[in-house]
């Protein structure tokens, strides 16, 4: 005999806790990769009552979609994550022990951008490009000697019409090979941040890098290497208008925002590109993956970043109520 299907309430709360689970999972990870051990206070609070809805620093993730408006509907293709480089193995450090949570602040609307507008990127002409046109000619760029050294020239995964783009430094070795950003170690981790903030990285974010070639031995990309090669950046920021940057780590935060203030001192304030996208910097996941103590810290700010931006968003802890 077989069961009644269960009502329609249920199996929706049942997909909601399934979704805040695996969110919960993967947020667990990636502090795990980062030397973080145990779990974090407040990780069980998954469902504050509304005075408690703006969350304390570390609370975990819930399971949020970003729906991309109609006119933000071209796909994009997403190859899967590969294999990863073999520098910066993971070490446990210290037990993950957050600081107290700062008493809340009332419940507010999504934050707006900075009233400090950092300075802008030099002049770059409008988009008059879509998407495909700029990674064709990205395909066969030669404006700089990196061209000689790539196997690929990789331009950017994820979706366009998503709202959170992330921006990184430039390709290893296994995106080289791959010909998309962000498939090595940093990559998969980079994900496990992503899919943490309750999103799927292969949906609702758009990532590629300043730099589209691989600089050989992954050295820093050379000032001119990022002056060739930025304009497909800007290109492509204008094209997928997203409603936020995640800049990671150095390369990207001078990059956009034109400062040569380092990541420790700008991350989790929020900046503007070009005076109106909203730029949430903060650490390369390279940078979280390296074996110290300090990253212990590092990761824990980084989480609280992505907070920022997913509060930005309207992202807010409480899941989403039906109808
Ligand atoms: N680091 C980056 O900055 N970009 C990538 O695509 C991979 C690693």
């Amino acid at each position: 005999m077989s069961k009644a299907p269960p009502a329609d309430g249920l199996a929706d709360a049942r997909d909601e806790l399934a979704a805040v689970a695996a969110s919960l999972r993967a947020y667990l990870e990636w502090q795990e990769d980062t030397g973080a051990v145990g779990i974090p206070r407040g990780a069980r609070r998954v469902r504050p009552q509304p005075a408690e809805a703006a969350s304390p620093a570390v609370e975990p993730p819930v399971v949020r979609s970003l729906e991309p408006s109609p006119e933000r509907a071209a796909a994009a293709a997403a190859p899967p994550p590969s294999p990863e480089p073999a520098s910066a193995a993971p070490r446990r450090a210290e037990p993950f022990a957050p600081p107290p949570p700062p008493s809340p602040p009332p419940p507010s609307p999504p934050v707006k951008a900075p009233a400090a507008a950092p300075v802008a990127p030099a002049a770059v002409k409008a988009p008059a490009r879509a998407l495909p046109a700029v990674a064709e000619e990205a395909a066969g760029c030669t404006k700089c000697p990196l061209a000689t050294t790539r196997t690929n020239v990789v331009f950017s995964r994820g979706n366009p019409a998503a709202k959170i783009c992330f921006v990184g430094e430039a390709p290893g070795a296994d995106e080289d090979a791959e010909g998309t950003p962000f498939v090595g170690r940093a990559g998969q981790l980079l994900d496990k941040m992503i899919q943490a903030m309750g999103l799927d990285p292969s949906k609702d974010v758009y990532v590629c890098n300043i730099i589209k070639c691989r600089p050989p031995g992954n050295r820093r990309p050379e000032p001119e290497e990022v002056e060739a090669c930025i304009p497909y950046l800007h290109e492509q920021l204008a094209a997928v208008d997203p409603k936020v940057i995640v800049a990671l780590g150095n390369t990207a935060v001078a990059a956009l925002l034109g400062t040569k203030l380092g990541i420790t001192k700008v991350r989790g304030q929020w900046k503007l590109y070009k005076g109106k996208i909203p730029v949430m910097p903060t650490y390369h996941p390279s940078y979280l993956l390296r074996p110290s103590a300090q990253q212990v810290e590092a990761k824990k700010q980084a989480w609280e970043d992505l907070q920022a931006v997913m509060k930005e968003l309207g992202l807010s802890p409480a899941p989403p109520k039906k109808a």
